[in-house]
């Protein structure tokens, strides 16, 4: 059986921003009653250690504007065998809570930061670029490292700050990643071929820049290829699920916030656990998490036969969270 070592865990499907390529108008919500308790979350991190799982990422939605996110860290970071936690935030009121969280275990944070460009920030997300800056320096400040920058590279409009973020990099001393953006959330999202901007030419036009870029590593790097741009002293990492698809021993599950678990982000197939989560024995959860865990082996198996194809994405990323 496989081992499953990383879990990416959404606890909420509320943002307070409104990326246009991730919660369009109108998109559908969850009931707050809806959502697992931090107990019953841990519940299940207890259970899947059994399984191999190390890492946790803690997602949304926007993961801080779910209130007392500490408690859930705080629960996570006492299992021994989970080596990791990290969040996924727009990093908007990092600031305010980056010290109280440090305090309950979080090792470190992925903040999104789309654009350098405060009007052209503000375009693609309605939120203040300041707010997020502030929330990397406070991060920084205290410790919460790596801090991973994750760029989504769209054509058109923002592939031409490319270099603006390495040397951004550089000066705030965090890494960065671009990321191909995904054909997730089916006709509610304007998503198009014409709008990925493919990671090879981003590569290229760094190396024509800064020299050739090193093979490396970053913890928690799994999706991402991780280099060196030795000039710099900067690390950039590429996810590339379009062009260069990484499916082959993925082990990586995720949990929604109402409590399924999503086998992979290109199909929709996803198993209610909430049920046994909330009712079952640790037995029954063990044995649940067994079939679970089998699944995803076949899952991966016909994502590797179909080509890697985005089959039917019709849930949307923010209440999927990355
Ligand atoms: N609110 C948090 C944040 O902004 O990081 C966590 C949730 S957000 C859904 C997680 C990540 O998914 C963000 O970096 C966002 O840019 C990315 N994302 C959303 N839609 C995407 C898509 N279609 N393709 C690739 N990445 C996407």
């Amino acid at each position: 059986m496989m081992k499953i070592s990383y879990l990416r865990i959404s606890i909420t499907d509320k943002c307070n921003l409104k990326c246009y390529y991730c919660r369009p108008d109108n998109s559908p919500f969850i009931y707050r009653s809806e959502y697992l308790t931090y107990e019953e979350i841990a519940k299940l991190v207890r259970v899947m250690v059994k399984f191999g799982l190390e890492k946790v990422r803690i997602t949304g939605g926007e993961p801080l504007v779910r209130p007392n996110l500490d408690e859930l860290i705080k629960l996570i970071s006492e299992i021994p065998q989970i080596k990791d936690i990290s969040i996924t935030t727009n990093g908007l009121t990092l600031s305010k809570y980056a010290e109280a969280l440090k305090k309950a275990g979080l090792n470190r944070v992925n903040i999104s930061l789309d654009s350098l460009i405060p009007e052209r920030f503000y375009q693609i997300t309605k939120g203040n670029l300041n707010d997020v800056l502030e929330g990397i320096k406070v991060s920084k400040e205290i410790g919460l490292e790596p801090i991973k920058v994750n760029i989504v590279a769209i054509k058109g409009v923002n592939d031409d700050e490319i270099l603006d973020f390495i040397e951004f990099a550089k000066e705030y001393g965090v890494e960065i990643r671009f990321i191909e953006m995904m054909p997730i959330g089916g006709e509610q999202i304007n998503w198009s071929l014409d709008k990925v901007r493919y990671l090879d030419n981003i590569k290229k036009k760094i190396e024509e820049v800064y020299g050739k870029l090193i093979p490396s590593f970053s913890i928690g790097s799994g999706a991402a290829k991780v280099f060196k741009i030795p000039k710099v002293n900067v690390k950039v990492g590429f996810i590339t699920p379009l062009s260069n698809p990484f499916c082959d021993g993925c082990s990586k599950l995720r949990l929604t916030a109402e409590g399924n678990i999503k086998l992979c982000l290109r199909t929709d197939e996803e198993i209610q656990a909430r049920d046994v989560i909330r009712k079952g024995s640790e037995k029954e959860l063990e044995e649940f998490v067994k079939k679970v865990v089998i699944l995803k082996e076949k899952s991966n198996q016909n994502i590797i036969s179909s080509g890697y194809q985005f089959s039917d994405c019709r849930r949307l990323m923010v209440s999927i969270g990355g």
